[in-house]
């Protein structure tokens, strides 16, 4: 047994490298029929590539029977971090198989660097607050123009994606918020960190999320509501696994939609006329478990027919976005995203939907760049162009 030392991040997590993986490959496809479901396995068809490989890897970059060279750069980093790996695998450590390729990431950008591009994530956050280097908002315009208080029950941590990239989701959740009464407000956010944590960056991962908590702290919220399925993640397990616990209420967009159906405090009114199909994002799905409240929320807009595609739930592949892969392998992500986008088409459907604005920007930029005739809309995109009905 190789003596792992001590000081190493996720020491614990990179030592079930050693004790656990049998090296059976069932982590290669999913177990519903066999099919295919490791992105970054199917694109570069060798071992390396697959959950099994990386964490053959791990074994040999801490026992010393191998260097870390660049050429370790690609196997390490090409990865979405999808999960499927973790649904597929029936050995005792499944659940952890993304934190220990993040883990081994963490000591790659040590050795040798993550990947090029994903180098920008860390050098864009530390001049602007944001992985897209937009200049940093500190979200007082949105404060006055949706007349938002200081203080407040909850904040909506809107999430640099929606706020950079997907304004019309961003927009959507306000006037939701709004016409539904919740009492929120907005903070100045710094990225809630998953970018960094996902490609092993972790350099300023502690100020962000110590400073969110402050900012949240200061609205006197007690819930934290969000549209962005990594946000959801993040704040919900890395803040506590990364030493930032806290008595925040976490909540994903969607369930507070549910909630609000269940007490009978809203009622959809008009029609949805359309086909459509639901694409899980992993962040929402195989990482938190949420499948069925997306469903059930569609299955209630009169009018929208609800198609699935033949991967789904915790068997759904990728949109190829995650893990520094959009930043990182832009090319390749637009790859994953055109065989979601072909399977979404094979249902007849003709907008594809999701819960997050990752998922939604990686399918749209597909969708434009292989010509397919597809509108692509977040849930709360879809509950804005409906009328609702408040019950007081
Ligand atoms: S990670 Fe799991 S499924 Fe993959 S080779 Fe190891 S034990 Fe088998
Ligand atoms: S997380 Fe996804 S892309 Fe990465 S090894 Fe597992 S199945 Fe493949």
């Amino acid at each position: 047994m190789v003596e792992i030392d001590d000081s190493l991040i996720g020491k614990d997590v990179l030592e079930m490298a050693f004790e656990r993986c049998i090296k059976c490959s069932t982590c290669k496809y999913s177990y519903k029929e066999f099919e295919k479901s490791c992105p970054s396995g199917e694109k570069f068809l060798f071992e390396s590539y697959w959950a099994s490989g990386r964490i053959r890897i791990i074994r040999g970059v801490l026992n010393g029977d191998l260097e870390w060279t660049e050429d370790l750069i690609d196997p390490i980093f090409a990865c979405t971090t999808c999960g499927a790996c973790m649904d597929a695998c029936q050995a005792p450590h499944a659940d952890y198989i993304v934190e220990m390729i993040e883990a081994l990431r963490e000591l790659a950008v040590k050795n040798i660097g993550p990947a090029e591009k994903q180098k920008f994530l860390v050098s864009r956050c530390e001049d602007s607050c944001n992985p897209y280097g937009d200049p940093n908002s500190d979200n007082s315009e949105l404060k006055k123009e949706y007349n938002l208080p200081e203080k407040a029950e909850w904040v909506y941590f809107i999430g640099c994606t929606s706020n950079y990239r997907q304004k019309s989701l961003r927009d959507s959740t306000l006037r939701f918020l709004k016409k539904v009464g919740i009492d929120f407000t907005l903070i100045d956010e710094h990225c809630c960190t998953s970018p960094m944590i996902r490609t092993g960056q972790l350099s300023i991962i502690d100020d962000y999320m110590g400073y969110n908590l402050e900012q949240i702290k200061k609205a006197g919220a007690t819930k934290v509501i969000t549209s962005c399925a990594g946000c959801y993640k993040t704040l919900t397990k890395d803040f506590k696994r990364f030493g930032h616990d806290s008595d925040l209420e976490i909540y994903h967009s969607l369930e507070l939609v549910k909630k609000l159906l269940d007490d009978k405090k809203i009622e959809f009114k008009s029609e949805f006329n359309k086909t459509v199909t639901y694409h899980d994002p992993c962040h929402l799905g195989r990482h938190m478990g949420v499948y069925e409240l997306p469903r059930e929320i569609y299955k209630q807009i009169p009018g929208l027919k609800l198609v699935e595609m033949k991967r789904n739930r915790n068997f759904a592949w990728c949109c190829g976005a995650g893990g520094g892969v959009k930043i990182g392998y832009p090319e390749w992500a637009l790859e994953v995203s055109k065989e979601r986008l072909e399977e979404a088409k094979e249902t007849g459907a003709t907008i594809i939907t999701s819960t997050c604005p990752f998922c939604k920007t990686n399918l749209s930029d597909s969708a434009t760049h292989y010509n397919f005739d597809f509108q692509v809309l977040d849930l709360m995109e879809i509950l804005d162009q409906i009328d609702i009905e408040v019950k007081s």
